[in-house]
């Protein structure tokens, strides 16, 4: 590859002047994401700002089979953008053009490096929003990184993830390709859904540099609040009943007893440590008033006591600690994780398996989640002696996630830690992703050693 290599960096200093790196602080940036996986560095790096920088930096990757990997913030939790065939990263965070807001249609057009927050920042003016929040990353995870990852949020419960935000899509393929997949409606029956795979490819099938995504407007009234439970197994009963009696909630959080102690240690914010839901509904004020109502009477049922949030906080400005509150319990450890999805109804089950495979093996694990969307996320702390023990526990987890009908990632994608279990959540389908691949980078330099 290097004298491949050589000549393709020659040749992008002379199109992209001072948008190419090899310096060494430059490569170990985009050498990890925000998970404890092994870092790889790249041997360059490379900052588009156009459609046509991309398509000129693809084709030279391609011609000479130099891996490229996009990248947006890093902030992926399985390793996705971590450049392990080394090659070029594909840097989109200079892209940051919101280039159109059409308020009569409810759409955006966006480029890949407009990060999450600062997009609803620009929104609201317009009475908009781009409802799925990832969170704890809102502040840094770009537009690019969150439909390559579909990623979802507190608010996808009522809103749905990003997938069902995404209308429209430029793309380059891994032969430089430029192709505009969907159209702007919200509805059509026209062909293959081109654009449903590109979302959650994780920059394996194409690099997107101009996205289309469709917004919400901003509810008059919104109302949270807190309800804690004897045991975690009854706030998963509880959700799952939320959903189940279509309760209009805007977002159904669990964190167990473990997950509040570290955000007490972290922010002293001073919660019962007890298992929890947090909940938010939106609509017009008598709307609002009617969906807490109506949700209160059904967490209460469940043995849900509601509690007050410490003076003059937003629930999410607590909830969006808690991957960093767990991680600094022990900074030296390696965060081992599932980001499990199951069917809203086996959300009880799962969270009682989770407490069987923690007492069984003797390990600490701690759940939170987006648990009205059925989405769980298990984190153990581990060090290099307690590593294997951990990652037995999540592959038992997966296991117990992928025998209730679920899925081994709700949210951060395959990336590399998910990718053991491709082939046993997708069986030979995973044939027809790598043929599909084929189609859209046949010499696969689009990061490459990730998915399956
Ligand atoms: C504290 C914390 C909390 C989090 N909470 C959530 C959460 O609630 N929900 C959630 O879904 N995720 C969450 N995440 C994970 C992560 O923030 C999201 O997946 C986010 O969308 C990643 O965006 P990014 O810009 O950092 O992308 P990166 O990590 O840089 O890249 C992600 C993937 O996108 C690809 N990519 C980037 N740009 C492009 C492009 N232009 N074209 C094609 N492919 C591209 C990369 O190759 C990579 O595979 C959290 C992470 C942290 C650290």
């Amino acid at each position: 590859m290097t004298a491949g290599l050589d000549a393709m960096l020659a040749a992008l200093e002379q199109l992209l002047p001072d948008r190419v790196s090899r310096r060494p602080a430059d490569l170990a940036a985009a050498a990890h994401d925000a998970s404890s996986l092994p870092a790889a560095r790249p041997d360059a790096v490379v900052w588009p700002l156009s459609t046509d920088d991309v398509v000129a930096v693809v084709r030279l990757a391609s011609e000479r089979a130099i891996p490229l990997t996009a990248r947006g913030a890093g902030s992926s939790l399985e390793g996705n953008p971590i450049p392990v065939r080394g090659g070029i990263v594909l840097d989109c965070s200079r892209m940051t053009r919101v280039i159109a807001v059409r308020p009569e249609d409810l759409q955006v057009d966006v480029e890949p490096g407009v990060v999450y927050a600062a997009l609803n920042r620009e929104l609201r003016p317009h009475g908009l929003f781009f409802p799925p929040s990832p969170g704890g990353s809102a502040d840094v995870a770009t537009i690019g990184g969150m439909v390559a990852n579909n990623a979802s949020g507190i608010y996808s419960v009522k809103y749905g993830g990003t997938r069902d935000h995404v209308r429209a899509a430029t793309v380059v393929t891994g032969t430089g390709e430029l192709l505009r997949l969907g159209n702007r409606c919200r509805k059509s029956a026209s062909g293959y859904h081109l654009l449903g795979l590109l979302v959650g490819s994780e920059g394996t099938l194409a690099i997107a540099t101009e996205l289309t995504l469709a917004l919400a407007g901003r509810p008059a009234a919104r109302r949270q609040g807190g309800f804690r439970f004897a045991d975690a197994t009854a706030a998963a009963r509880a959700t799952a009943e939320l959903i189940r009696f279509g309760i209009d909630v805007a977002a159904v959080e669990f964190l167990d007893d473990r997950t509040i102690a570290a955000l007490n240690r972290f922010g002293a914010f001073d919660l019962v440590e007890a298992p929890a839901l947090l909940l938010e509904v939106h609509g017009s004020e008598a709307g609002v008033a009617e969906a807490w109502q109506a949700a209160e009477d059904v967490v209460r049922g469940t043995g849900g006591v509601p509690f007050v949030l410490p003076e003059g906080r937003d629930a999410w400005t607590i909830r969006e600690h808690a991957t960093r509150a767990i991680a600094a319990l022990r900074p030296t450890a390696a965060t081992v994780r599932a980001d499990l999805a199951i069917p809203i109804g086996a959300l009880p089950t799962l969270v009682a398996r989770a407490a069987a495979i923690a007492r069984e093996r003797a390990l600490a694990i701690h759940l939170f989640g987006h648990a009205g969307i059925g989405i769980l996320h298990a984190l153990v702390l581990a060090d290099d002696a307690e590593r294997p023990a951990a990652e037995a526990a999540r592959d038992a987890l997966v296991d117990a996630a992928l025998a209730l009908g679920g899925s081994c990632s709700g949210e951060h994608g395959m990336g590399l830690g998910n990718r053991r279990y491709a082939a046993r959540e997708h069986g030979s389908a995973v044939r027809l992703m790598q043929g599909v691949k084929a189609l859209f980078d046949p010499r696969s330099i689009l990061n490459p050693g990730k998915i399956w």
